[in-house]
């Protein structure tokens, strides 16, 4: 990270946030039509190929580059879900695949002519990826993979897919071992796409299938058996994107909310004076404020390469926290018309209460939470 990298993304993303508009955003969102325009501007700025060396076709940076690009556009409302769990899924190529696995799979990701979709969550093993049963088997041409992925953000508009498969046995005494890492096409013959019926996100999501999908050799990441280790080192990573996510949308929240409580005046006074109102109005931004120096300290503990695990994990419970809190202080601020989509403001509600459930639950970080800082038993 260098000052100046940053302050390049921030402008980029200053640029973005004036060129695509909320309205837009939505429009796609209502009608499922994948913002091919908010992609093309990213790709023009080089904001797609952030977190990629500059040597395969990118334009670098990382964690800070990537927090930054994702508080602004989260406060200008036209998040990117596939782009942020993109990211995360072309992390582990960079870092262990080979040069023809990045160069096939992680360049055209950075350019805008290929886009990466994450494929780990099962419908059977949810919140639990050591058990995830989706296999692969070695054959004499590759891997044959078995099995199915839901929630699979961007999965049909996707040209490549990072894929988690059991390559052996779940193991008891290795629960994190016998998952292997896999590139592909997503067009693979065998894989199969079904919507969810998910709105007001961004991006759809799909119930994938695989039905005897062939990879070739090369599909393999890294090491055999090796997949949930690697997957597992980009976790803060990912905890801290969000965070800045749950920040910039949260503001989001209150801006709306302020600017409307200064001109409604119902009797006479604006809305804004009425301390009903203006305590947790006051109160969210606080929140808002203090879980974003937790998310920044966490931040500089993952530059200095010291243990970020704690610092992030608060740092995504409070910011998902307070973000829930800002858009529900906005709700109720606006009155009935809160409830009018046309006044966007429980059009934020989806993004914001999702941040407390996915990519990963907040449960799951009171646990990470209550066992390795508070040395606390594990309840399951
Ligand atoms: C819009 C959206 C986009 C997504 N995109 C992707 C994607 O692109 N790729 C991908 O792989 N996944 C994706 N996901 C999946 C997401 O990561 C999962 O929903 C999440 O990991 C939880 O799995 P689950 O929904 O099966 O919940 P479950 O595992 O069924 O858990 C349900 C609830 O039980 C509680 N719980 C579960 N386990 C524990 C525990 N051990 N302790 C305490 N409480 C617990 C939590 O409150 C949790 O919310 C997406 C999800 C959504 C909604």
């Amino acid at each position: 990270m260098s000052e100046e990298s940053v302050a390049a993304v921030r402008e980029a993303a200053e640029g973005l946030t004036r060129g695509i508009s909320r309205e837009y955003w939505l429009q796609c969102a209502k009608e499922k039509k994948f913002p091919q325009k908010l992609w093309d501007a990213m790709a023009e700025t080089g904001l797609l190929g952030l977190t990629v060396p500059e040597e395969y076709g990118g334009s670098g940076g990382g964690l800070s580059e990537l927090m930054v690009l994702n508080e602004i556009t989260g406060r200008a409302g036209i998040i990117s879900l596939f782009f942020v769990l993109g990211s995360f899924a072309r992390m582990p190529i960079i870092k262990h695949g080979t040069p023809a696995q990045i160069a096939k799979f992680v360049t055209p990701t950075a350019t805008g002519e290929g886009r990466m979709c994450f494929g780990v969550t099962e419908p059977n093993a949810g919140t639990n990826t050591f058990r995830l049963q989706t296999t692969a088997a070695k054959n004499s041409s590759g891997w044959l993979v078995n099995g199915s992925k839901v929630f699979i953000t961007g999965a049909k508009e996707s040209t490549s897919m990072l894929l988690i498969a059991r390559t052996s046995a779940f193991d008891p005494a290795k629960p994190r071992g016998g998952l292997s890492l896999f590139i592909l096409d997503s067009h693979t013959p065998g894989i199969e796409f079904q919507r969810l019926n998910i709105d007001v996100l961004g991006e759809s999501q799909y119930l994938v299938f695989f039905k005897d999908a062939q990879l070739p050799q090369d599909a393999l990441i890294g090491e055999e058996g090796k997949g949930m280790k690697y997957l597992f080192d980009g976790l803060n990573t990912e905890r801290l994107v969000l965070a800045s996510m749950a920040v910039g949308l949260g503001n989001r929240a209150l801006d709306k909310a302020v600017a409307y409580a200064k001109e409604r005046a119902p009797f006479g006074t604006p809305i804004g004076s009425y301390q009903g109102l203006q305590h947790p109005m006051a109160r969210a931004k606080a929140h808002l404020e203090a879980s974003r120096l937790v998310m920044q300290e966490a931040a500089r503990t993952f530059d200095r390469g010291e243990d970020a695990g704690p610092l992030s994990n608060m740092a995504k419970l409070l910011t998902s926290e307070a973000c829930d809190e800002a858009v529900d202080i906005a709700l109720q601020v606006h009155g009935g018309y809160g409830f009018d989509q046309d006044y966007d403001v429980v059009t934020l509600w989806p993004f914001a209460r999702l941040m407390r459930v996915a990519p990963v639950n907040n449960e799951m970080i009171l646990n990470y939470i209550g066992e390795h800082v508070l040395g606390l038993p594990r309840s399951y």
